[in-house]
Order: structure tokens, then C-alpha cells, then sequence
């Protein structure tokens, strides 16, 4: 059976939230195992047990279930997930932090196995604007980037502060005894190295801003507000700890004649009273060049031309998208008298007459067929 958690914090079952946190500190500081060395083992037990008692009662959420359903209603939520020495002190530490002041970590507990921080570089941000023709294609391109990097001629030598170790560690007399509290060490940011010459321009972790070309290979299809990483071209850590990643913004330069909607491309393209009534071959741009289309006799206004795949490629690298010509009939906006004479003829004439059958689409249909 297992035991009920306010018996195990030995709290009332309306306790405050704060008379648990107080009672889980109390077990934590009697169970640590660096308190138990004789009894370890049952300490450590102990120390869990109260851990995971804290860890639901101290969650409001969770101690309403458990207060419903008992230990069935907690089960499975982190609670029995059987937390390891690391995990409690990584959850709960702030409770010791209270206690002792800050900086309080493990007592030790683990510190054989720690090892010193590693210290990641910053990260980079920059923006690329792409024109829809390199968008199209895809491309690579080298782009200048500041970046701190590790100057040349640097020493390093492990900190005086904390022999190497990155922390420190502080005795402090409690009403407990003796209590061994660990922190960073402030002098090398718990790294545990220095630098031994600071060239001139770089900064106390030896780090120098220089100017770099750098490529970045841009897949096609993409759209603006994607974010590209280029892994490890940001900012250089100290001390040989991971460079930072390069985040690539990407924009897109509108296209002068091309409007983009997806992968999808539109162009409007304007045709003559007589090529609309006569047919004509017309030129139209595309994203790789020019594309010749042939334009009907008797091509109404309004009309939609598909050219299939000479849209934008999927960005998941199957397929591409249209380019929809949409035409239309420019009516001339000023005629001389002869032109007038003709036009006066024509009103009159029955293949001037509209008489839309059923063939020609109204534009409600048009554009419900292109999307879908
Ligand atoms: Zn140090």
C-alpha cells in the first residue's frame, strides 16, 4: 500500500500551500542523502517519497485528483514516473535556493559526474530578400555576416577561482549543521577557464567580432516568413563550447508582373480588340524566362489560361504550381472618326451582338474553378 501524501509530508489535508512547501524543505534538508552517509540508502527512499508527495500536492491540479481519486488519479502524471536524484533537484531546487540563499544546488549530490558547462554561442539573425526567379530555382548564396568569433593567438587557462571546476563551493553553518552549498563560479561563468591574453578588440572570453562570407543553400519553393538555420554559423562560443546557429529570414521581393498566391503564379495579360477577335500569338514572363501562348480567335475577356507547372515548386520537392494568364480585352479609349464610321457599322452587325451560351463562364465560375 502505498503511503497517503499528507501522512508522508505530515501536513493536515488542508494544509496551505505553504505549510507543504515548508514541510517538503524540512523532510528534503533531514532525508538528503549527503546528511545520511551511515543510512543512504533508506535516506534516499525517504527523500523521494517526499519529493513525489510535494510534486502533487504542491501542484493545485493535481492535488484536487488526488484528493477526488487517491493515488489512481495521479498515477501515470509524472508523479509515480520514479524521479531520480538529478530530476528532483532540477525540479525542487528553488526550495533549497530558498532556504539557503542563492545559488544552492545539489549538495554536492552528483557533482563527481558533473562536468563543467558548456556554453552554446549565440545565435544570428538575418534577413535574405529572394526574388521569385531565385525562389523558383532555388539557390545558393553567400552572405556577410558578423560574427564573434574566437580571436587568433588565444590562450586559455584553467580559472584561478574555481581550479577549473566552474563553481564554487561555500560552507555555511546552519541551525542543521554544516551545509555545503555549490554555485556558478562568477569569475568564468562556470566554464572553468580564462583567457590568458586578451588580444586587443576582443572581449573578456577572447571573442572578436569579424565579418565572414557565408553560404546558405536555399531549397526552392519557398515563402516569406520562413526561418532557414544554418547550424553553427552564429556567434563562436568561449573556450571551444558550440557555436550558435545563423537564422536566415527569408523575404520576397514582389515580382514586378507575377503575382504569387501559393505555388501558384498570376499574370493579367492585356490583348487587343483585333487579337481577341482574330487570335494572336502572345508572349507572357514566367519564373525561368518567357512562355509563348496562343490566344484563340473570338477570345473573350476574362478568360483564364492555365500553363500548368510553370508555377512555383513544392517546397517538399514534388510538383509545381500553375501560371494563370488571365486575359483580358483592352477596349481603346479614344477612336478617330474612321475608326468611329466602323464602329457605328458594326453596332448594328449580329456577330457583334453579345449572346453568351453556355460555354462561357460567368466569372463566379471562373474563379470558384480556380481555386479549386
Ligand atoms: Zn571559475
Amino acid at each position: 500500500m502505498k503511503k497517503d501524501y499528507y501522512d508522508v509530508l505530515g501536513v493536515s489535508r488542508n494544509a496551505s500551500s505553504e505549510e507543504i512547501k515548508k514541510a517538503y524543505r524540512k523532510l528534503a534538508i533531514k532525508y538528503h542523502p549527503d546528511k545520511n552517509l551511515d543510512n543512504k540508502k533508506k535516506a534516499e527512499e525517504k527523500f523521494k517519497e517526499a519529493a513525489e508527495a510535494y510534486e502533487v500536492l504542491s501542484n493545485s491540479e493535481k492535488r484536487q485528483r488526488y484528493d477526488k481519486f487517491g493515488h489512481s488519479g495521479v498515477k501515470g502524471n509524472g508523479s509515480e514516473s520514479g524521479m531520480n536524484m538529478e530530476d528532483i533537484f532540477t525540479n525542487f531546487g528553488d526550495i533549497f535556493a530558498d532556504a539557503f540563499g542563492e545559488g544552492f544546488s545539489s549538495f554536492g549530490f552528483g557533482r563527481s559526474n558533473r562536468r563543467n558547462k558548456t556554453i552554446k554561442g549565440s545565435d544570428l539573425r538575418i534577413r535574405v530578400k529572394l526574388s521569385l526567379e531565385e525562389i523558383a530555382s532555388g539557390i545558393e548564396k553567400k552572405v556577410k555576416v558578423k560574427r564573434q568569433k574566437i580571436a587568433k593567438g588565444i590562450k586559455f587557462k584553467n580559472c584561478s577561482s574555481c581550479n577549473g571546476t566552474g563553481q564554487t563551493v561555500r560552507i555555511t553553518n546552519t541551525i542543521l549543521g554544516k551545509m555545503q552549498t555549490t554555485s556558478q563560479c562568477y569569475v568564468c561563468s562556470g566554464t572553468g577557464k580564462n583567457v590568458e591574453n586578451i588580444p586587443y578588440g576582443a572581449n573578456k572570453y577572447g571573442l572578436i567580432k569579424e565579418e565572414e562570407m557565408v553560404n546558405i543553400k536555399i531549397p526552392a519553393g519557398l515563402t516569406e516568413g520562413i526561418q532557414l538555420k544554418v547550424s553553427e554559423k552564429g556567434n563562436e562560443a568561449p573556450f571551444g563550447g558550440i557555436p550558435g546557429d545563423l537564422i536566415v529570414l527569408i523575404e520576397e521581393i514582389p515580382h514586378p508582373q507575377l503575382k504569387r498566391e501559393g505555388n501558384n503564379l498570376h499574370y493579367d495579360l492585356y490583348i487587343s480588340f483585333p487579337d481577341a477577335i482574330l487570335g494572336a500569338s502572345k508572349e507572357v514572363p514566367t519564373v525561368n524566362g518567357k512562355a509563348r501562348i496562343k490566344i484563340d480567335p473570338g477570345t473573350q475577356s476574362g478568360k483564364t489560361l492555365r500553363l500548368k507547372n510553370k508555377g512555383l515548386p513544392n517546397l517538399e520537392g514534388y510538383g509545381h504550381g500553375s501560371l494563370l494568364i488571365h486575359v483580358n480585352v483592352w477596349t481603346p479609349r479614344k477612336v478617330n472618326d474612321e475608326q468611329k464610321k466602323f464602329f457605328e457599322k458594326m453596332r448594328k452587325n449580329e456577330n457583334f451582338l453579345p449572346h453568351p451560351d453556355n460555354s462561357e463562364k460567368s466569372f463566379f465560375d471562373r474563379v470558384r474553378e480556380m481555386f479549386s
